[in-house]
């Protein structure tokens, strides 16, 4: 065994991220064939993900806030801190947090065999969107 070295918090890019999101990387392939990856993500007020789909699925564990959590052509979910949501692969939905709280979940994840693949970014929600929810 061996200890992992902290990666710094980075914040993740506005082109597919409305508002400050942050991350921390915790898990990460250490072998070839591993696929593994887990982000403690910290989203600021009114903060989201852009819409987008993840190859392998992802599974969201809610550590703070209130998660709002909505796929394509469903009703938005409310998450709330202990619960855990699930999206299954190919299912296309964002994620972030309500308009007047911060909000901390855990991102999991496994790698596609095309890396470019493993999330694919759409479009972003729109003020609009947000604010209708
Ligand atoms: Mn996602």
């Amino acid at each position: 065994m061996r200890m992992i070295g902290k990666a710094p918090t980075i914040k993740n890019p506005s082109a597919q991220f409305t508002g400050d999101v942050w991350l921390d990387l915790l898990a990460a392939p250490q072998e070839g064939d591993q696929r593994m990856v887990v982000g403690l993500v910290r989203f600021a007020p009114g903060a989201r993900t852009a819409w987008h789909r993840h190859a392998r699925g992802q599974t969201l564990h809610v550590l703070s806030g209130v998660a709002l959590v909505q796929s394509r052509g469903q009703g938005v979910v409310r998450v709330l801190p202990g619960q855990t949501v699930y999206c299954p692969p190919g299912e296309e939905h964002w994620h972030g947090a309500t308009a007047d709280d911060f909000m901390e979940h855990l991102a999991m994840s496994e790698g596609a065999d095309d890396p470019a693949q493993s999330t694919v970014w759409l479009e972003h929600v729109t003020e609009e969107q947000y604010r209708a929810l």
